[in-house]
């Protein structure tokens, strides 16, 4: 049996790890340190993906929050302006639709068919996951999504090939999804699906 990822709770700095918390009615902010970002942020590659995708001209659009830094105007008392990672608010119901370990929630086909598509799109080298934000009635909006890649460059999120490959063991094509559309030839369960994301075991 593999052996499953440790399971931290998302709300953890000290990991870098995105903490959502409400600042506004209309705005969340990510608690996270900065520095995390020096790991290559999924948000363009999904960016890029998406944009794609939605030219396949899916049932509803899907769009991508993205983050921006803040920096506080008021100085501590050693001079130091702290910086945060701001993005706009999801309104209505906050909703999980995949995540990296494979939770999947089939009552949402087009997000599981991007999920697919991304594997698709980058010749097998990445999958998009961990799709999660608002459900509208003609869109979607999408925030802090995963990229699990062949190279694992994107951060402790990143579950590399065995999360590619535990998605498409979990993963049953809809009728979003195109049968040309590329696919692992050998998927395997690496990982329990939690819905909750999984981050790497420390090296
Ligand atoms: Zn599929």
């Amino acid at each position: 049996m593999p052996t499953p990822p440790v399971q931290l709770e998302e709300v953890d700095g000290r990991n870098c790890l995105p903490s959502i918390f409400l600042v506004t009615s209309t705005q969340l902010q990510l608690q996270c340190e900065i520095p995390s970002l020096s790991s290559q942020w999924a948000g363009s590659v999904v960016g890029n993906i998406i944009q794609s995708f939605n030219k396949l001209q899916p049932s509803k659009m899907v769009y991508l929050n993205e983050p921006e830094v803040w920096v506080d105007l008021t100085p501590d008392s050693a001079g130091r302006k702290s910086k945060s990672l701001i993005e706009p608010f999801i309104e209505g119901t906050y909703r999980k639709f995949n995540s990296n370990t494979a939770h999947i929630d089939n009552n949402y086909d087009t997000m599981q068919a991007l999920s697919h598509y991304s594997y698709h799109k980058s010749d097998g080298q990445r999958l998009v996951c961990d799709l999660q934000g608002g459900y509208y009635n003609d869109y979607y909006v999408l925030t802090d999504p995963v990229v699990c890649s062949l190279s694992q460059e994107f951060g402790v999120t990143d579950l590399g090939a065995k999360g590619i490959e535990n998605f498409f063991a979990h993963h049953q094509c809809n009728h979003r999804c195109q049968s040309h559309w590329k696919k692992p030839e050998a998927p395997m369960r690496r990982f329990a699906p939690v819905s909750a994301t999984t981050f790497r075991r420390p090296c």
